[in-house]
Order: structure tokens, then C-alpha cells, then sequence
């Protein structure tokens, strides 16, 4: 089974270790990076895909984390599909992000990881 992960949750995934708003995000966190790990092809979309779907902030099909959030998203998302070059609906294999990440990572901690409040506990930014 194909599943659904858009724009900076390809990059964010990476480095996830057990963090989440609460415990359904959290168990959809681990389900999805388990199948990946596994092999699972992971289809690329564009906006609210299977992560956000249990998103606490999710209103409407729309973030509502802040006020700025609706637009940072697809700001970041655009960001992480380029850095990747990858289109929406392409699939791609979870090792084949992950071989991608040295030569992005650099931008992406000065672009996104510096204003993004889950830095502390994330290991993509550790290292600056
Ligand atoms: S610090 Fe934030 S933006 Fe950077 S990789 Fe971690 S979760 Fe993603």
C-alpha cells in the first residue's frame, strides 16, 4: 500500500524520535515511519496528507497552528520538495530521502530548523 506524505514531513521524518502533540499524532508519527523503514513507497502530495490528518491544529484541511502557519507550511513544503528534487506524485523510498539528506541539510537547519519550535528535541538540528 502506497501512503501519503507531503512536503517538509519527508525531511522532518528523518529525524524523528518519538515526539508528537499527543499520543494519536504520535502513534500515526511511528505507524508511518515503521512502513516506510520497512520499504513502504511513500506517495508524495501536496498539503494536509496522512501526518496532518491527525493533527490536533488541523481545522477545516487547514493548519492552524498560528497565525502564520497556513502559509509557512506550503513556504517549507515547497522548500523540502525542491532541496529533494522531488513533484508531487512521484514516489520515492524512504532510504532514497534519506541518502539526500547530507547534501540539504545545511540549507534546510539555516531556512527552516532555525524558527521551527520542535528544534530542541530534534536531531536534524543538532550539530550547529
Ligand atoms: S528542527 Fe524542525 S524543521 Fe528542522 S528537521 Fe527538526 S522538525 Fe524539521
Amino acid at each position: 500500500m502506497n501512503y501519503e506524505v507531503g512536503g517538509h514531513h519527508l525531511i522532518c521524518l528523518q529525524f524523528y524520535h518519538g515526539k508528537g502533540y499527543n499520543q494519536q499524532f504520535i502513534d500515526k508519527l511511528n505507524e508511518v515511519v515503521n512502513r516506510a523503514k520497512k520499504g513502504g513507497e511513500i506517495e508524495i502530495i501536496y498539503g494536509v496528507d496522512e501526518i496532518c490528518s491527525v493533527c490536533p491544529y488541523l481545522v477545516d484541511d487547514t493548519c492552524n497552528y498560528n497565525e502564520e502557519s497556513r502559509d509557512t507550511a506550503y513556504q517549507i513544503d515547497n522548500l523540502a520538495l525542491e532541496l529533494l528534487k522531488l513533484s508531487v506524485g512521484e514516489t520515492i523510498f524512504w532510504e532514497d530521502i534519506k541518502e539526500r539528506i547530507p547534501e540539504i541539510i545545511k540549507t534546510w537547519r539555516t531556512e527552516v530548523c532555525r524558527e521551527c519550535e520542535w528544534r530542541e528535541a530534534c536531531e536534524g538540528y543538532r550539530g550547529d
